[in-house]
């Protein structure tokens, strides 16, 4: 029986991810990424990787955002768009007794593929005559919910009775557990 898993787009490309500063993070979230893909492909597990919605929504050169930002009815329609051709893919897998399907993993703290945690803030309009950015920054958080692509997911898994077949987990260096034991 082939294992199969579905995985945050940025887990296999980094490339979509938005430039990021604190490399302490960087590094953190790097580390556990590689170490769940090489267990991944060591353990003979096949690896669907997911859209990204952000690249394919502002591309490379976008800011970070919090998920305040994305909680609006274009994006979600845009994610629900993005993951038809997923959740086709992941009943096919389903109705087929040669496949396993381990799970879906996002990445936590981000506004689109959080699991667990998400970010979220007042964070909006110009930069340009801003005063209080700092104080915004500083109000910006991490909050247990999930990001938006991850919450039309949750819709999309139950529409189609699929939410208790499906276990959904999160890569996220503070815990790492979470990822690693679906794969191990
Ligand atoms: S939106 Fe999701 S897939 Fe894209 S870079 Fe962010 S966490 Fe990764």
């Amino acid at each position: 029986m082939k294992k199969v898993i579905f995985v945050s787009h940025c887990i296999l490309n980094t490339a979509s991810k938005v430039v990021l500063y604190n490399q302490q993070s960087i590094d953190a979230e790097e580390k556990l990424r590689l170490q769940f893909v090489s267990t991944a492909l060591n353990n003979g597990i096949q690896i669907v990787q997911l859209p990204c919605p952000e690249f394919t929504l502002y591309g490379s050169r976008r800011w970070g955002h919090v998920s305040d930002q994305f909680d609006n009815p274009f994006f979600r329609e845009h994610c629900h768009k993005i993951l038809t051709p997923i959740i086709q893919q992941l009943k096919e897998y389903l109705s087929n007794p040669s496949f396993e399907v381990l799970g879906i993993v996002g990445i936590d703290g981000s506004p689109s593929c959080g699991v667990d945690y998400t970010c979220q803030g007042d964070w909006y309009g110009s930069f340009e005559g801003r005063t209080a950015l700092q104080e915004v920054l500083r109000n910006t958080k991490l909050v247990n919910k999930r990001g938006i692509f991850m919450e039309v997911l949750d819709e999309m898994l139950k529409e189609e009775n699929l939410n208790d077949k499906v276990i959904v987990r999160s890569l996220y260096a503070r815990e790492p557990d979470k990822c690693l034991d679906l794969i191990r």
